[in-house]
């Protein structure tokens, strides 16, 4: 997998469990998933900056406030720092068109990120996702994609698309670790 530096992490359904047809709206909604804590504690260390790229629509639907996103953050990145794990930034796309250019698949959110951390480099950097909108995002940025998760068949998955897959972060974790 070679040596990369920026690790950019989607949220749901890397991190916390996905809600099907609806949003997280409250932390009573955030499920992490499991082994999650584990994996970032070992990522923690084997990368220059971590950052969660993630669109999140409900705020734009009216079905949660920008405040129940922050609250939901503030606490999500609480846990993981107690648990030995480091999230540099969180990036959020709220727009509810499909063409804005921060939402995924399009590279808003890595753009914002190359601002915050200019040493952010796309090609030495790798995205991680559940989703075709995560994989095409990474793609888009030229960057390595990573699949994890159960959300697609094994004949819906697009080689084009994926350089590596795994069965959730932390089998992706242990993996890296060992530098592949
Ligand atoms: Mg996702």
């Amino acid at each position: 997998m070679g040596s990369y530096q920026t690790l950019f992490l989607d949220r749901d359904g890397v991190i916390n469990e996905e809600r099907p047809g609806d949003y997280v709206k409250n932390w009573d909604e955030f499920i992490f998933l499991p082994g999650v804590k584990e994996a970032l504690g070992i990522l923690n260390p084997l990368f220059n900056r971590i950052v969660i790229v993630t669109n999140q629509r409900g705020v734009g639907y009216g079905r949660m406030t920008e405040e129940d996103l922050k609250s939901i953050h503030h606490r999500m990145l609480r846990e993981i720092k107690e648990s030995g794990g480091r999230i540099d930034a969180v990036y959020v796309c709220m727009d509810i068109q499909a063409d804005s250019p921060d939402r995924k698949p399009n590279i808003g959110m890595a753009l914002q990120a190359r601002r915050d951390f200019p040493e952010i480099d796309f090609s030495t950097s790798l995205m991680v996702g559940n989703s075709r909108s995560d994989l095409q995002f990474g793609r888009n940025a030229r960057m390595c994609t990573v699949l994890v998760g159960n959300k697609y068949t094994e004949s819906e998955k697009e080689p084009a698309l994926i350089d590596y897959a795994f069965e959730n972060l932390l089998k992706f974790a242990e993996k890296y670790q060992k530098g592949l």
